[in-house]
């Protein structure tokens, strides 16, 4: 019953994405309801900080080369008059570069400061920005001021495409970090040209805005699909089972149908003739039921079958197997028991269905609701097939039915003896 609710639920939920997914198609880049949301950035956060970690060997070959490229350039295109000064600037954004690199990292793959790395993020993002500006203004060499703007622009569109945080998140941080940094100039009366630096950090914020707005329309595609097919592949899962157990129950006690103790049969009689060992064979058949239904009605009728069902089920043990034979009949399987196990087993569920104490006022036998059962045992004989063997059990059950009902018979493979 649980899982129908689960179903219905899975199939709710996947006319949902799929109206989703139309929405998308038709206004790209529509934001989803809270809840969704909320989830799509948090996977797209980890996903980012999963790459951060996973990538650190390679960055930090990618960074070692970068050095080793811009300290000789640098080298070369710095002012001799102003060599030493603007050299230590070089090689100190250099190291305040792979300090905040080595930071990102650190929060990407420590466990204790993930949960911080958005805030991490952000803050690593400003301090670059802030950083490589005042790089800008300390530096007399012009090339040198050119390659920090680019370095700029670099940080803003990075923060955008790896950080997997919110584009508006670092539009609001880049806006902030370029006005503070303009603010900071302006009030130090720094000697610069505040509009060619505000252009360059205002257009690559703005810009890496618009590209990571067109990334993420992507990812929210993307994110859709992944959801339908994992919700489609949850309600195959369910149909698939349920169609299997549809296929190996019966739908009015639950228990194995005919078709499952066939297949049991032939398993356990080829088990039986393998091992040498004893396989009991009990045929039950509730007395007078006919007469129940006529008196009582189906329905009742159904609810006993249903009963006698689970009483048979609690005297077994759980190595045995009990099954729906055919309407009121019943077929019990037990492994490595001989005719003692096999008699000691019949009494219990003898026991356990007089204890339900059903009335049955037409019975000819009882005022209650009683069976009849037979049993035989297979010692694994080569010269008894499957099809013999369940016939000589239901020749026990019909010997049980011939002597006046409410009893247990046994029928030997060889001769009849009444226990
Ligand atoms: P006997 O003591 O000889 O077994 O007498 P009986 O009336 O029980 O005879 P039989 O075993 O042939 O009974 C078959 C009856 O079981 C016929 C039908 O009315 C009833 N029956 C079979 N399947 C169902 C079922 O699914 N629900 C209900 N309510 N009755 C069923
Ligand atoms: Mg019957
Ligand atoms: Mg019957």
């Amino acid at each position: 019953m649980n899982y129908k609710y689960n179903l219905a639920k899975l199939q709710y939920d996947k006319e949902k994405i799929e109206q989703l997914i139309a929405l998308q198609i038709h206004h790209v880049g529509q934001t989803f309801p809270i809840e969704m949301e909320h989830t799509f950035w948090l996977k797209n956060l980890q996903r980012a900080r999963k790459h951060i970690e996973k990538s650190f060997w390679l960055a930090l070959l990618s960074y070692f080369i970068f050095v080793l490229v811009v300290i000789p350039s640098d080298y070369g295109i710095i002012n001799r008059s102003v060599f030493a000064h603007d050299f230590t600037h070089c090689v100190l954004s250099i190291m305040n570069g792979g300090l905040c690199l080595l930071l990102l990292f650190c929060f990407a793959a420590q466990p204790k400061l993930q949960h911080y790395f958005l805030h991490a993020s952000l803050l690593i993002m400003f301090w670059g920005i802030v950083s490589i500006a005042w790089l800008i203004i300390t530096v007399q060499t012009i090339e040198l001021q050119h390659q920090a703007m680019a370095v700029i622009a670099i940080i803003y569109m990075l923060s955008y495409v790896i950080s997997g945080i919110k584009p508006t998140y670092i539009l609001i941080n880049g806006l902030v970090a370029a006005i503070a940094t303009l603010l900071l100039f302006t009030l130090l009366h720094v000697d610069f040209d505040v509009m060619v630096l505000g252009r360059v950090m205002a257009g690559s914020c703005v810009f890496g805005y618009a590209i990571a707005h067109m990334i993420f329309a992507r990812e929210r595609m993307i994110f859709l699909y992944t959801l339908r097919a994992r919700v489609s592949e949850e309600i195959h899962r369910i149909y698939n089972s349920e169609l299997l157990h549809l296929s190996q129950h019966d739908a009015l006690t639950t228990i194995s149908n005919r078709r499952t103790f066939d297949e049991m049969m032939v398993v356990f009689y080829q088990q039986t003739r393998a091992d040498q060992t004893a396989l009991s064979i009990l045929f039950i058949d509730i007395d007078y039921f006919k007469k129940y239904n006529d008196f009582y009605g189906h329905q009742k009728g159904d609810e006993v079958i249903l009963a006698i069902a689970k009483a048979i089920k609690s005297a077994i043990r759980h190595m045995d197997f009990v099954a729906r034979y055919g309407g009121e009949e019943f077929v019990v399987l037990l492994p490595a028991t001989d005719a003692h196990g096999a008699y000691a087993v019949a009494s219990n569920i003898y026991k356990a269905i007089d204890g339900l104490a059903i009335s049955h006022a037409s019975s000819l036998v009882s005022n209650n609701v009683t069976i009849s059962l037979g049993i035989t045992v297979y010692r694994g004989e080569e010269q008894i097939s499957k099809e013999e063997l369940l016939s000589i059990a239901d020749q026990a059950l019909y010997r049980a039915k011939q002597l006046g009902r409410n009893q247990i018979y046994y029928q030997s493979l060889r001769n009849t003896s009444v226990i």
